[in-house]
């Protein structure tokens, strides 16, 4: 029997994985569940799942919850704040963390999962992005297992069998390997006028094509800083250098990346868009279970088309590899100032094509230093985020 603590149980990815987990009752047991504010659907998770522990943002969300579950005879027990996440995620009962938090605010909880040589299922890319070196030296020093569930990274990982079941990570160097080509849907405005970007709203930069996913990371898709992200993430995982990563947009999103290798193999991993299937792979990692996807039937699809990404159209993936080749905080100030930046699109202060304007006068004006410790990296995510709220007022202004 896997425990399994589920960071951000209520979001896209939490609720994927809850389906998963339900259909093999015998392998899996949840031990924590967490939420940040949606205190009625944790609720529902832990009448149906029993958790030992779950966990909110706010002592006034733990009352609700707590009155919700004693109303429903369940005797989880409730807690808030970021220290309980980090002790659900890091607890000796547990086995796997689902790292599933969105953003900056999974960090401190996913490090404690690899501090604590936890197997870390990592759907978190922004705690990667931003401690890179440091979260992977976690990881190596406590001997966690870490796999990615970002679809993509899932696919790589499938893809390099020489590696006997670990990410390689920078301190190997991805022997053989000619090139990571990462795909990209190109999201929903990969065809539209450049020039109507500006006036695109909230609902149809969150309208993916093929994924359904949570907000953040459908804007992100929209602007391809995602997949700025998951270059940065595919780095720090896979030991690959910027140069080594090349994006491919495929608009079918049916290859989930592909390894080139220097003996002119290309390897790669196929499937229906649907995030349960990384999931249940990581799960049940080396073994496969059954994840609720149906089979991919390739004569239903067709066809399968290949292309360049344009950078003009999307500067933040060019930002992305920017911050990248700069190294030390770089990523970490890319990152926080996208996130300020998309919620700021999301509450409608400013336009679309703002988005990637706000993130480069961030990363254009302050400087980036070593990314020495995690305290260092803090302080830059909250430099970045003040800059990136100056900057947005100003706009307004
Ligand atoms: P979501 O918005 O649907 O869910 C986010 C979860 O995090 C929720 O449970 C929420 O309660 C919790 N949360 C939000 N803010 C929090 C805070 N400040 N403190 C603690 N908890 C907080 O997001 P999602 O789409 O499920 O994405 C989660 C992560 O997985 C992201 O990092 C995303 O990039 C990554 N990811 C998602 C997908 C996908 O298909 N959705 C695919 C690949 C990677
Ligand atoms: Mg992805």
């Amino acid at each position: 029997m896997q425990r399994i603590t589920v960071l951000g149980a209520t979001g896209s990815i939490g609720v994927s994985t809850l389906d998963v987990v339900a259909r093999h009752p015998g392998r899996y047991a949840v031990y924590a569940l967490s939420a940040h504010s949606r205190v009625e659907e944790l609720a529902a998770q832990c009448v149906q799942f029993r958790p030992a522990r779950a966990v909110v943002g706010t002592a006034a969300a733990a009352e609700r919850l707590a009155a919700l579950l004693r109303a429903a005879g369940v005797k989880t027990e409730v807690e808030w704040g970021e220290q309980a996440l980090c002790s659900i995620a890091s607890a000796p009962e547990v086995d796997s963390v689902m790292a599933a938090i969105v953003g900056a605010a999974g960090l401190a909880p996913t490090l404690a999962a690899a501090r604590a040589g936890k197997k870390i299922l990592l759907a978190n890319k922004e705690a990667l992005v931003m401690s890179g070196q440091l979260f992977m030296d976690a990881v190596h020093e406590s001997g966690a297992v870490l796999l990615p569930i970002d679809s993509e990274h899932n696919a790589i990982f499938q893809s390099m069998p020489q590696f006997g079941g670990r990410v390689p990570a920078v301190r190997e160097q991805a022997a053989g390997v000619a090139k990571i080509l990462l795909t990209a849907s190109g999201g929903p405005f990969l065809t539209r006028d450049v020039a109507t970007l500006d006036a695109v709203t909230p609902e149809q930069a969150c309208k993916h094509p093929n994924w359904s996913m949570g907000r953040k990371i459908s804007v992100d898709s929209a602007t391809m800083m995602n997949k700025g992200l998951e270059v940065i993430e595919a780095h720090w995982l896979f030991g690959a250098p910027a140069d080594q990563i090349e994006v491919v947009i495929h608009p079918q999103s049916v290859i989930h990346s592909m390894v080139s290798y220097v003996d002119g193999s290309v390897l790669a991993q196929l499937g229906n868009p649907d995030m349960r299937t990384p999931i249940a792979h990581a799960l049940a990692y080396p073994e496969r279970i059954a994840s609720g996807v149906a089979q991919l039937d390739l004569t239903q699809i067709a066809t399968l088309q290949f292309e360049k990404p344009d950078f003009t159209r999307f500067p933040c993936l060019a930002l992305a590899f920017d911050a990248l080749r700069a190294g030390g905080t770089a990523p970490a100030l890319l990152n926080a100032a996208n996130e300020v930046a998309v919620q700021a699109f999301l509450d409608r202060k400013i336009g679309f094509r703002q988005i990637d304007r706000v993130i480069a006068q961030v990363v254009d004006t302050l400087p980036h230093g070593a990314a020495h410790s995690i305290d260092a990296v803090l302080a830059q995510d909250a430099a970045a985020r003040a800059a990136a709220q100056a900057c947005i007022a100003g706009l307004a202004a």
